[in-house]
């Protein structure tokens, strides 16, 4: 199997709140959002009619990639490695889903109430390649 010169791979976000910019990865994903015009409610990714207050119009927000844990589980699953998984207030933002690193999941089942409110950073991880062979990558955090 051959492949073009041509053919660019292109790097695509695991969850739709991920902006993955032209010039990436001169410049990082970022997660981004939808603000509402009416009552400032902010989203994660696209929206359609705001939960608050109905509002239709929206303005695209980038979101800080600084954040602060408010609820937190060791996942375990199956054959993958117990990991952290957490809800992430994000500065001056929503609050978004997902996994934590730099923390030993045995030490956070021991010790759970510690971690609430740790500060966290987001960074980008590749987390798969998909059938066309390209770049898959979510947004994990870790403890700063
Ligand atoms: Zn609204």
């Amino acid at each position: 199997m051959t492949q073009e010169a041509t053919e660019e791979k292109q790097t695509k976000p695991l969850l739709p709140f991920i902006k993955v910019p032209d010039n990436y990865p001169d410049e990082e994903a970022y997660i981004w959002g939808s603000k509402c015009s009416d009552c400032g409610s902010q989203f994660l990714g696209e929206r359609l009619a705001c939960g608050k207050c109905g509002g239709q119009t929206f303005e695209e927000v980038r979101f800080s990639d600084e954040g602060e844990v408010y609820v937190f589980s060791v996942v375990h699953q199956g054959v993958e490695e117990p990991f952290v998984g957490a809800i992430v207030d994000l500065k001056d933002g929503p609050s978004v889903r997902a996994t934590i690193s730099g923390l030993d999941p045995a030490k956070v089942d021991a010790g759970y109430r510690d971690w609430f409110g740790t500060k966290v950073k987001m960074y980008i991880e590749k987390v798969a390649t998909d059938r066309e062979g390209n770049d898959v990558i979510a947004a994990k955090f870790k403890v700063v």
